[in-house]
């Protein structure tokens, strides 16, 4: 008899510092990077529940074991936006193994995914035992390191809302390289326009801070707004109150703060033409 998710929750309440393996494209490089003993491993890759995708009426219903590649066709149907930016995540192999749950429950500030999520107002569902709760997926990030997932508990699933209504989406990668590199700063705007007005913000950043993180000024300022370059110059000049990003070996600061205020404007200009928002993305 094959196992189910009922199984996993029964064997993360038995061992709740037990490590979750999904794709293992993170926990791998723990063990042959670092050298870490991550006994015991419960593996989820084999369980189907966790690997469903459901697009109903209102949501996409993405399983936490779904691979980027097998989240592709239905997050692109939606959000063509998503297209060039899906396949600027690592490379091939990893996004045929890698799970946007891993990607979600790691924590990372430079994960792509959970950028896009938050923008999208995403929810996750976390499960513990038979007990389950869904947060927004903004607030699932707490700090550094810090999610809001306790011991036994584990991330069942990921909601994403179909489209709204006049809204309009970009995402962006900023990396050294196009292919197989981590993030120096990713953004995902949905911004909705409505007779020329800007009605709603959701301006999400990677790279910018300990946690993926809305620009919450810089919304902020965009809402009630006109929709026009000079206001989203504007509002670009208010990301120093968003953030305060960290230099390191991918980025300064400096760069960081200032590529994500050209990402503004870059957006605008994206919207003007009938490219795909970030066909030209670095
Ligand atoms: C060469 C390479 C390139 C990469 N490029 C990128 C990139 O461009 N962009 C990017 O964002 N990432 C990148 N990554 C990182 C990695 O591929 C992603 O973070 C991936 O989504 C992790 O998913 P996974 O299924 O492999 O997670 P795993 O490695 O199996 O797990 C990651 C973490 O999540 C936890 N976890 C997994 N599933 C669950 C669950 N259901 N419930 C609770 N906890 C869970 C694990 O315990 C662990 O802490 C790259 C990695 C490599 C090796």
């Amino acid at each position: 008899m094959g196992c189910e998710v009922d199984d996993l929750a029964d064997v993360l309440q038995e061992m709740p510092d037990a490590t979750i393996v999904a794709g293992a494209t993170d926990v791998g490089l723990w063990v042959t990077k670092f050298l870490r003993d991550i006994s015991p491993v419960v593996f989820l890759s084999h369980l189907d529940e966790l690997r469903r995708l459901d697009v109903l009426d209102d949501v996409i219903e993405i399983g936490a074991g779904v691979s980027y590649t097998d989240s592709r066709a239905a997050m692109t149907d939606d959000y063509p936006h998503l297209g060039a930016f899906w396949d600027r995540i690592a490379g091939w192999q990893i996004r045929s193994m890698g799970t946007i749950g891993g990607n979600v429950a790691n924590g990372s500030p430079i994960g792509d995914t959970p950028p896009i999520l938050i923008a999208l107002d995403a929810t996750v569902t976390l499960r513990k035992g038979s007990t389950r709760r869904t947060v927004p997926i903004a607030d699932f990030f707490i700090d550094y390191g810090k999610q809001d997932m306790a011991k036994g508990e584990f991330l069942e699933s990921i909601s994403v809302p179909r489209p709204a209504k006049d809204a309009i989406h970009a995402a962006y990668k900023i990396s050294k390289r196009r292919d197989e590199d981590i993030s120096s700063v990713c953004a995902a705007f949905n911004v909705t326009v409505v007779d020329g007005m800007i009605t709603g913000a959701r301006i999400a950043f990677g790279g910018m801070a300990a946690t993926p993180k809305r620009a919450a000024h810089a919304e902020a300022a965009l809402v009630g707004a006109v929709w026009s370059e000079a206001t989203l110059i504007t509002a670009a000049a208010r990301l120093g109150d968003d953030f305060s990003p960290l230099s390191d070996w991918r980025a300064s600061s400096e760069y960081r703060l200032q590529v994500s205020k050209n990402l503004f404007r870059k957006f605008w200009l994206d919207q003007q033409s009938d490219t795909p928002a970030n066909r030209l993305s670095a």
